[in-house]
């Protein structure tokens, strides 16, 4: 742990930095360092921190100050460094469906990019790719940091769940503004993700930020300023730096809840995947290999993505990383062995037409509802159960066709009977209109570090 006091501590005091950020003033490094280090260690109280939080929220910070921020909290944990520019790590801005990583990072791994992926849990309608891995009867999530590195080096993939090791600040800031109604502001977003995975110690970040209904940023001069933001920091860090804009109108590919998605992942590697599953894994895991000095070009490194697919390659590192952290991999040969719910319930259109909407957020909602998501911190997840649709907005659909599969157990006759009148009624909608199926991919921008090129 690093040392967290301050020497100019006696000067400082929360009340002022606290009015002076509520005024609307820029904070100097030194007053953001002493707010973070003193909360992270207990000295000052959460109703003071959420004051400040507040004013964040509303006032919002300058790029040195965002700078300044995620430096602190980064600060407040132990910080890996690998020296090679191939290690690279992919962070998504959350959305609902979006299990990106478990293609990607095989996919990565097997052209020559080391990954190494600290992930989160689920959070409110969004699923986490911890808590989706963990599917995987006895995948160990929670390694120390020695054998993150030590599978890292020797393997190219790793992946792991948060510890208290990696950019504490953070998961004491993040509870507060869970709660606070602060969550949604552009430089906490930044310094939150940017600390944790800076902490990792890659050389080249891509990151996937969502807009629309399904994601935090819901508008796309949010999710532009977002991606300033995030790009900002990453390069005053001198990372080498993929930053893109995905749709998150609908729900990436069809499966939502946690086996059903990870089966969803095998076979996209195996071939099969929904099409904007396919294209934006593959254009993620392209620019990984491009940033990470594997390909000339982001095109060259989509196409050896692709080839990485298309020779089982890919899918055999998935079965590596499996293996690696004591997981069973036969599941990828027989998808019995993951916890799917057993009763299964088909939902039909009753109209024919053309999808005009599939709400991503209301969808992670009922997954929640029905056990596939924490209400409460302590709550158990239900890895089995969820949805599988069939549909993407643009569709068209006959009456009487299937929309979507629940699957959920036995005791859960009312809850899908509810959810059977919420989804026709407020999630899906169908008209005679023709209607375009949104791009996945909105916009993505390259920008080199000076460290690492
Ligand atoms: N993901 C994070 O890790 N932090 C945020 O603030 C939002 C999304």
């Amino acid at each position: 742990m690093k040392e967290k006091i301050t020497k100019k501590t006696d000067t400082l005091s929360p009340y002022l930095i606290i009015s002076k950020k509520r005024d609307g003033e820029e904070l100097t490094n030194d007053e953001i360092n002493f707010f973070i280090n003193e909360y992270t260690l207990d000295n000052i109280p959460d109703y003071q921190m959420s004051s400040l939080l507040m004013a964040i929220f509303l006032n919002g910070m300058s790029t040195s100050e965002t700078n300044a921020l995620t430096k602190s909290m980064l600060n407040s944990g132990s910080i890996l460094n690998f020296d090679e520019r191939s290690v690279v790590d992919k962070h998504s801005t959350g959305g609902v469906g979006d299990k990106t990583s478990f293609i990607l990072a095989p996919i990565a791994a097997a052209c020559g990019i080391k990954v190494p992926m600290i992930s989160g849990r689920g959070l409110g309608h969004t699923g986490g790719t911890t808590d989706k891995i963990e599917s995987i009867k006895n995948f160990n999530t929670s390694l120390t940091l020695d054998q993150f590195q030590d599978y890292l080096i020797n393997n190219g993939i790793v992946l792991m769940g948060q510890t208290n090791e990696i950019a504490p600040a953070d998961k004491k800031i993040y509870a507060l503004r869970d709660v606070t109604a602060t969550v949604e502001s552009i430089s906490l977003i930044t310094a939150s993700i940017m600390s944790k995975k800076l902490a990792e110690g890659p050389k080249g970040l891509v990151l996937d930020i969502k807009v629309g209904r399904g994601a935090f940023m819901k508008d796309l001069p949010k999710a532009q300023s977002l991606a300033t933001s995030l790009r900002n920091t990453g390069l005053e860090f001198k990372k080498n730096m993929m930053t893109t804009i995905s749709d998150m109108s609908q729900p990436t590919g069809f499966a939502i809840g946690h086996s059903l998605e990870i089966i969803e992942c095998i076979e996209t590697l195996k071939g099969n995947g929904p099409k904007d599953l396919i294209e934006i894994s593959l254009h993620l895991a392209g620019g990984m290999i491009f940033i990470g000095g594997k390909s000339n070009s982001l095109e060259e490194g989509i196409e050896k993505a692709r080839e990485a697919v298309n020779s089982g390659k890919a899918l055999d590192k998935f079965k590596e990383l499996i293996e690696n952290q004591g997981g069973d991999s036969e599941v990828i040969n027989n998808y019995n062995l993951l916890p799917v719910a057993k009763v299964k319930t088909l939902i039909k259109s009753p109209i024919s037409g053309y999808v005009q909407e599939v709400i991503p957020d209301l969808l992670g909602l009922e997954c929640v509802k029905l056990g596939g998501g924490r209400k409460q911190k302590t709550d158990l997840i239900d890895h089995g159960v969820g949805f599988v649709l069939n549909i993407k907005i643009g569709q068209q659909v006959e009456e009487g066709s299937t929309l979507i599969t629940v699957f959920s157990n036995k005791n859960q006759i009312d809850e899908v009977d509810k959810f059977k009148k919420l989804f026709l009624e407020n999630i899906v909608k169908i008209s005679k209109d023709k209607i375009n199926t949104p791009k996945i991919i909105i916009e993505t921008q390259i920008d080199w570090g000076t460290g690492n090129v």
